[in-house]
């Protein structure tokens, strides 16, 4: 996920280069490892770019200024997927002979044979990006006699995955030419003066409020004050599109409309999800391998990670047939003083790549013995990476909110995918049975959109009943277990609540004792192998007058009818769905976390004594 800003104009009291810079400011919450501009002038194409925050790179090298006589220039904020986040790579890039200017959001999946191709047609490559592909594939197509539109669509053609892309030519001084599929960009425009693209629209709001919001498979040529939309799927002809007026205020426009940074989050878990299931298969056939040869595996990491790694241990340990020890970061070498062997494989995970605990582990595990670590972070090139043999990238784009959503998702469908790929390297399964494991996972961001397209008010409506319990619980069995944990600990950090999450079995020893008639208690409760004894310790809850709250599949008849109040997952209730259900299972917590936050006046995104990357013991 990146940011994207570009503007062609006719107005010459205009300053482009100031104009895209506080454009990409705006967009710096979608990604801020390095940033760049380019603009064109006099058929020449002048670029600024650096590694750093746009801020940081602004006072070295003065992003605003550049040729003032120039009408066009993009601009991008980049969060890297491909490469580390260094001048080098960091956007625009060209062609072989700086005429073709490109800024890319989303991901090439197949751009290492295209690279090949390329390169064995005598192309240059300057960064490790999979976006630089695109400038060169153009350079390609126009070379073969193309205009730069066909080029552009005859390029994109080739690429499989997704994009949002602009794209400038300095023998096409006056346009800028943009496409999308599956990564978003918009219009803006000030009819007959001003045309902006945009990843999204706060970026132009202080210009225009009149856009057009592109979809899949469309392209766009834009020229100052006038754009013509074509769609590729249909022989790219040209078609009308609606324009629109935005109503908001920037702030709320920066949220995508929503009131928090939590909540957008939370509604971008399906797209998030959606790009760590692009993950390559060679690269989880590492993580494999390594774990099918190891001789004894750990699982480490801190916070909402670390429940990651509960639920993602019992998810691989079921098709690797070993004991994953799971630990928190900061114990691991007090505990493994005296036991860490050599062909031992760590499992570490940090959303941020910087948690000193997580990099003290394996840094420490690295010195002793014999070790291989392999990393699940969001962030390309973080520290851990440095100490890592093999490295997942969730590529869940930036997350703003201090407590973790989408990032804990998509940390758990890489370990899901882990788990898969084991099944397949060891044939423990038959195919058919791989393929409904695969099917599962495919269906999962779906699952979560409908959740959330329809249970909202019945969570607002759980949230008014329970908050005015002081406590209460969340109960589960088995991978459940890390479910209730997780919703547990985001109700700490946003509702500043003492919220447990506990072993149904467990609390019996103990924390039944709080029950009284009325009190609150949500089981966490996918019909898996637990199911049935799960059963019976709501009846234990319910005999003490608790009130009980489930979370189910659709299908659900047993702990419905007792239960007070359901939550429904809308999947099916099969051993495939069953095993990610700590995947689908969450927004559901998640919400009544943010709802709770609301109810007791506190700013969700901003929780008290909390920040979003932990670098200190
Ligand atoms: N895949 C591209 C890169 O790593 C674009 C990433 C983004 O969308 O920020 O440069």
């Amino acid at each position: 996920m990146c940011g994207i800003f570009g503007i062609v104009t006719k107005n010459q009291e205009i300053s482009v280069g100031k104009v895209v810079f506080e454009g990409i400011k705006r967009l710096e919450y979608r990604g801020y490892d390095s940033c760049g501009i380019v603009s064109l002038y006099n058929s020449k194409l002048f670029i600024k770019k650096e590694a750093g925050k746009i801020d940081e790179i602004h006072k070295k090298i003065k992003l605003d200024e550049f040729p003032s006589g120039s009408r066009l220039a993009l601009a991008h904020t980049r969060w890297a997927t491909h490469g580390a986040p260094t001048k080098q790579n960091s956007h625009p890039h060209l062609d072989c002979f700086d005429k073709i200017a490109v800024v890319h959001n989303g991901i090439i999946e197949n751009f290492l044979e295209l690279r090949n191709e390329l390169t064995s047609l005598g192309h240059t490559f300057k960064s490790e990006t999979d976006s630089e592909v695109i400038p060169h594939l153009i350079e390609d197509f126009m070379k073969k006699g193309n205009s730069f539109k066909d080029a552009i669509i005859n390029a994109l053609k080739k690429c499989k995955g997704a994009y949002a892309i602009a794209v400038c030519q300095i023998d096409n001084p006056d346009l800028i030419i943009v496409a999308r599929k599956e990564s978003p960009l918009i219009i803006g425009i000030e009819e007959g003066k001003t045309t902006y693209c945009s990843s999204d629209i706060p970026a132009f709001l202080p210009y225009t409020r009149k856009c057009y919001i592109m979809e899949d498979d469309e392209l766009a040529v834009l020229k100052a004050g006038e754009v013509q939309f074509f769609d590729l799927k249909s022989d790219n002809k040209l078609i009308r599109k609606e324009m629109q007026t935005i109503e908001w205020n920037i702030d709320a426009a920066e949220k995508g409309g929503y009131d928090h940074f939590m909540l957008k989050e939370i509604y971008e878990e399906p797209d998030a999800l959606r790009f760590t299931m692009k993950i390559s298969d060679q690269l989880l056939t590492k993580f494999a391998n390594a774990l099918i040869s190891a001789d004894s595996i750990y699982i480490t990491a801190a916070g909402t990670s670390y429940h990651s790694a509960l639920a993602g241990k019992f998810i691989i340990s079921k098709f690797l047939g070993k004991h994953i020890q799971d630990m928190e970061c900061s114990e691991f070498e007090t505990q493994l003083k005296c036991s860490l062997q050599d062909n031992s494989v760590i499992i570490a995970i940090s959303q941020s790549g910087e948690t000193i605990d997580t990099i003290e582990a394996i840094r420490w595990a690295k010195k002793t013995k014999s070790v291989k670590i392999l990393t699940i972070t969001n962030v390309v090139g973080s520290s851990i990476t440095r100490y890592s043999d093999h490295v997942i990238v969730t590529n869940a784009g930036p997350e703003i909110g201090v407590a973790a959503t989408k990032t804990y998702s998509t940390q758990v469908l890489a370990l899901a995918l882990i788990a898969v790929s084991i099944a397949k390297t060891r044939k423990i399964i038959s195919n058919e049975e791989i393929v409904k494991y695969q099917d599962a996972l495919a269906g999962i961001p779906n699952i979560i959109e409908q959740f959330l397209e329809k249970n909202v008010d019945l969570i607002k409506y759980i949230v008014n009943n329970l908050e005015k319990n002081m406590n209460y619980f969340f109960l589960a069995r088995g991978i459940s277990i890390a479910t209730a944990k997780e919703g547990g600990l985001k109700l700490k950090e946003v509702a500043c609540r003492f919220i447990e999450g506990y072993s149904a079995a467990s609390a019996k020893h103990g924390p039944i004792s709080l029950v009284r008639e009325g009190f609150p208690i949500i089981f966490i409760a996918p019909p898996d192998e637990t199911y049935n004894r799960l059963v019976g310790n709501v009846m234990e809850f319910k005999a003490r007058g608790g009130r009980i709250i489930s979370v189910v599949v659709e299908s659900d008849v047993k702990i419905t009818k007792l239960s007070d109040i359901t939550i429904r997952i809308p999947q099916p209730a099969d051993k495939f769905h069953n095993l990610f259900s700590p995947i689908t299972f969450m927004p559901a917590l998640q919400l009544l976390a943010y709802y709770a936050a609301l109810a007791h006046d506190l700013d969700p995104d901003k929780p008290l004594n909390l920040s979003k990357t932990v670098t200190v013991h």
